[in-house]
């Protein structure tokens, strides 16, 4: 049976918490088909450092290694008995086929790089934009494939599970410009939001938590320009952020949370500084400008009160 070790840097639990709401398969069902080696919330009769060792002394081998957290050496943030993440990081390399990084901070390096007072948190092969995360760019696993991105703060369940399935199937998995799965991530919330009829009349909502209107121009929604499958793969099955009313902010991306304010669109004259990928600013003008002239009446009023 192949195996799974899962080791923590600087992180909330989150994508471990979100790993636990996974269905189809559910969290228990991965775990008859990988063996859980060891995993920081839910492993008690060992602990990491014995791990280490037995893997050490070639007593344990590793199929998938799991990162959730940024990378640091620095053991004033974060220690592992008497490890810090990054000596971990170097111990295992080399003998994992797989090394996935689970959630935006092991993707990216996300809120922990932020810190200005250390410079030395990073995700494992990626710092934001750059490649110059824990591992050197050209840093591949022994299967061939470099750190395996799934981001999002936090991921949902089942990109993780379909990427480890697809693996785990011998399947090739197609990774993006930040290695990323592409079958994941090639789309956009924007693909499949409801609130595509607005955004295309643009109706624009004005507020949080309404059914009606598009979020995009007013209250910052990233949806037409981060890779994120949101409103593909749903949230419990049942929603997504800009289902809820609530404008996506791009968590999926390398530049996350780099922005002043999530919750609006920065403008220059009314024009959108980032119109929606693919899209020149010229053709957003003028689409929009024909858009709001022509008018959808059925949009212009709340849906309840709609024949
Ligand atoms: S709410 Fe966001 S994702 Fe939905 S249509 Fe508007 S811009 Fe696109």
């Amino acid at each position: 049976m192949k195996t799974l070790l899962w080791i923590q840097g600087l992180s909330c639990n989150g994508n471990t918490q979100s790993l636990l709401n996974a269905e189809n398969p559910f969290f228990y069902e991965i775990f008859q088909k990988i063996k859980l080696i060891y995993h920081p919330s839910f492993s008690y009769r060992e602990n990491l450092q014995t791990i280490i060792k037995k893997v050490k002394e070639e007593k344990i081998k590793i199929n998938f290694l799991v990162v959730e957290g940024a990378v640091t050496s620095d053991k004033r943030f974060h220690k592992i008995g008497d490890y810090s993440v990054a000596q971990i990081l170097e111990i295992l390399k080399d003998r994992a086929d797989y090394i996935i990084a689970a959630g935006n901070c092991a993707s990216f390096g996300n809120i922990p790089a932020t810190f200005p007072h250390n410079t030395d948190v990073k995700g494992v092969q990626y710092k934001f934009v750059q490649k110059e995360g824990f591992f050197p760019p050209d840093f591949k696993t022994r299967s061939g494939y470099p750190v395996i991105n799934i981001p999002g703060c936090p991921m949902h369940p089942a990109w993780f599970t379909q990427t480890i399935t697809a693996l785990l199937e011998g399947k090739k998995v197609i990774l993006d410009q930040f290695n990323r799965p592409k079958e994941l991530f090639m789309y956009l919330p924007h693909d499949g939001c409801t609130r595509n009829e607005y955004f295309e009349w643009k109706v624009e909502s004005e507020e949080f938590g309404h059914k009606e209107g598009c979020l995009f121009y007013n209250l910052g929604c990233r949806g037409p320009m981060t890779h994120a499958p949101c409103n593909k793969i749903l949230w419990n099955r049942i929603s997504s952020k800009t289902r809820a009313g609530m404008p996506c902010i791009g968590c999926t991306e390398f530049n996350f949370p780099l922005r002043e304010n999530f919750f609006e669109t920065k403008k220059n004259m009314g024009i959108p500084e980032e119109v929606p990928l693919g899209v020149s600013k010229r053709a957003y003008i003028t689409i929009t400008g024909v858009a709001k002239t022509l008018k959808n009446k059925r949009l212009m009023v709340k849906l309840e009160e709609t024949d």
